[in-house]
């Protein structure tokens, strides 16, 4: 794998973004994130912001393209009306996904990650398929979905504004963190929490994923400071092991992919 000055397609002249593909590799991470208020202590961007950094640490292990990530993503219904949290329509958000797919797969890419830092499998999954009927191979993947491993790391499965999105925050961008002002929240679901799925946990019989539902009463009306969980149990020590792990967990999925179907080789989707 040759050595990248620059990583991101926006940095790149198209020549060589179709190059790469062509010669070096053919499967590129688009991350996804969300504007969404992260509670006093964090900023609104922790959502893109953590898609990126992890997308851009895996890109250098695996050698992945990089495309631009959208700052604004879809949120499950309780999340609007919050302010700070700015949710694009569910419509919107799949159109929007869809078509960056569409785009870049001109340039001679054959796979994709949709790498979300954000709760919007209601979009992720329908773009997903799709595009299968379309034809393009596409992974939408969820990053706390590779904290199942974390138990050493974290007191608590993750929530919002917490112990693992503040710790990931501490590592990637601590200038945008003010742990002075980090405080617990929480709220109380609609139906007994024994039968949601946390992000990290890993599910008993009869759970339901944590977005199966509306289950969780509007936050705005629900939250005292827009946190769930408790995020002065954040460090940037965590933060670390945690972006490390998920990390080269994704290198591992990449690799596995472009050796079943190397570069130039399109998985046959339709
Ligand atoms: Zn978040």
């Amino acid at each position: 794998m040759a050595e990248r000055k620059f990583l991101w397609w926006q940095e790149l002249p198209y020549t060589e973004v179709c190059r790469w593909a062509k010669e070096e590799c053919d499967l590129a991470i688009l991350p996804i994130g969300a504007i969404e208020q992260h509670g006093p202590h964090s900023p609104c961007g922790v959502d893109a912001f953590n898609a990126i950094g992890m997308a851009e640490l895996a890109a250098k292990k695996s050698g992945a393209m990089l495309l631009p990530c959208p700052m604004y993503g879809s949120h499950p219904y309780h999340h609007w009306h919050m302010p700070g949290t700015i949710p694009l329509s569910y419509e919107t958000h799949i159109a929007l996904l869809v078509d960056i797919i569409r785009g870049a797969a001109v340039a001679g890419y054959n796979k994709f990650i949709i790498l979300s830092a954000h709760g919007q499998v209601s979009t992720t999954l329908v773009a997903v398929h799709k595009l299968g009927l379309e034809g393009y191979f596409t992974l939408s993947l969820h990053w706390y979905d590779f904290l199942r491993d974390n138990k050493d790391v974290l007191e608590d499965y993750m929530w919002h504004a917490d112990e693992a999105e503040t710790s990931v925050g501490l590592f990637l961008y601590p200038q945008y963190i003010d742990m002075s002002k980090a405080e617990p929240g929480g709220g109380t679901p609609l139906v007994d929490r024994r039968w949601i799925i946390a992000p990290g946990m890993t599910p008993r019989p009869g759970m339901m994923y944590h977005f199966e539902g509306t289950f969780a009463r509007p936050e705005y009306l629900e939250l005292k400071n827009g946190v769930i969980g408790d995020p002065t149990k954040a460090t940037r020590e965590k933060g670390e092991k945690l972006v490390t792990r998920t990390v080269d967990f994704i290198v591992e999925l990449i690799n596995d992919i472009m050796t079943r179907w190397p570069v130039g080789v399109k998985p046959p989707v339709k």
